[in-house]
């Protein structure tokens, strides 16, 4: 049976240079980065090799780079230590994040509210927007931190990044951004956009899992998340993963060298996909902004369709894709991005998202094309509320 693969918004295949690049660091490279002897020396200088690679693909400088075990702990780092430093030094306790963030966010900052911190969610309109009226309005003396995502995980919509930097800066306040989906599909660069910590994921971008980093501009401070040895600088301790940073490294430099052809490549199969399904099943909607949108990112809701079983049904097909975030599905809750929206439940519990890739190829979107028009119908013909409409037209 034929496979195609259409969650790459969820994870990525490690590229075979990646794994290459990974695989001296297990056995032959294998000393600990902080041992002053030659393989430990070995270890340490592709270590440095690796962060400049990450800082060149968002125009850092290698010493603002800080490893991390990924994109999570990245946002748990960022905002729990600015918050928790920040409130300490009496300059207040108020954050301002959006309604559609990844949970890494979203759970963060109730766990702040908890600790008796303010949070700000912002709205978003029906493309997933966010009003930069709206943010102005929100900031308050108390603001210590502005977190939006830069590219959103279930519906790619971009928000205005550089105009969020420089709202934030402008009023004093420190602006982070959430940046895993967008890295590798988007040109960044943190002095462009006015960003102050950027929080990154290697397994969105053909690197491997369980390695991320954190972007802290020069001149901010921030205490440390992990404690214990002197590694990262003194902010995240515990000896680090060599091989998983090299690869992290070599998926980094793939990504810039091959950024413009990437987006083309991908924002041309996107369309594919979305003109060949928007042609041939009716009442369905695209969901995001029809231009400032992840390159790959395909997010539809049908109606009288129920997510879960589409995806079963698809996967029968040997076609990988995703109902809602992959964090979400497992429970029957309607997406908090969609609801964000403001799309209603007959929508919402229909939703699928494909996402293409670098190794996306035509035949697999036209395979899709082929295939789920049928999926839908299938499933449409077993909702009872489908077959009252259909009854009602007759
Ligand atoms: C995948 C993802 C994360 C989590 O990153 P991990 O490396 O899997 O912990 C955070 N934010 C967004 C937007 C993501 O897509």
């Amino acid at each position: 049976m034929k496979k195609v693969y259409l969650d790459y918004s969820a994870t990525t295949p490690v590229k075979p240079e990646v794994v290459e690049a990974m695989l001296p660091y297990f056995t032959e490279y294998y000393g600990n980065a902080s041992s002053i002897y030659e393989v430990g020396r070995e270890a340490k200088a592709a270590m440095n090799v690796a962060r400049e690679e990450v800082a060149r693909l968002i125009g850092a400088k290698p010493s603002e780079i800080f490893f991390t075990a990924g994109g999570t702990e990245s946002d748990n780092w960022a905002l729990k230590s600015i918050a928790q430093d920040l409130k300490a030094k009496g300059r207040g306790n108020h954050l301002i994040t959006t309604k559609i963030e990844h949970h890494a966010i979203l759970h963060t900052c109730e766990a702040l509210e908890k600790q008796g911190f303010e949070v700000t969610y912002l709205e978003v309109d029906h493309q997933g927007m966010i009003s930069l009226e709206a943010l102005e309005e929100a900031i308050r003396p108390e603001t210590i931190l502005i977190t939006v995502m830069y590219v959103n995980n279930e519906i790619g919509t971009m928000q205005p990044v550089k105009a969020i930097g420089e709202i934030a800066r402008a009023r004093g306040v420190l602006f982070h951004t959430d940046a895993v989906q967008a890295l590798g599909n988007v040109a960044i660069d943190v002095d462009h956009d006015r960003i102050d910590l950027l929080s990154m994921s290697a397994h969105k971008i053909y690197g491997p899992k369980g390695i991320g980093a954190l972007y802290v501009r020069q001149g901010t401070r921030i205490t440390p998340f992990i404690h214990g040895g002197a590694q990262e600088n003194k902010r995240r301790a515990g000896t680090e993963n060599i091989p998983a940073i090299v690869g992290f490294g070599e998926a980094a430099r793939l990504a810039g060298l091959h950024l413009q052809a990437h987006i083309e490549k991908l924002t041309a199969l996107r369309e594919k996909l979305k003109d060949g399904i928007l042609s041939a099943v009716p009442e369905v909607v695209y969901n995001g902004h029809p231009t400032e949108r992840h390159p790959g990112n395909v997010n539809l809701c049908f109606k009288y369709v129920e997510g879960e079983a589409m995806i079963l049904l698809l996967d029968h097909l040997g076609i990988a894709a995703s109902s809602g975030s992959a964090c979400t599905s497992g429970s029957l809750d309607p997406s908090h991005v969609l609801m964000a929206i403001g799309l209603s439940h007959e929508y919402t519990n229909g939703s699928l998202r494909l996402s293409v890739g670098d190794f996306t190829s035509e035949e697999d979107v036209d395979y899709v094309l082929e295939k789920l028009p049928a999926v839908i119908l299938r499933l449409r013909e077993m909702s009872p509320l489908y077959e009252a409409v259909q009854g009602g037209r007759a």
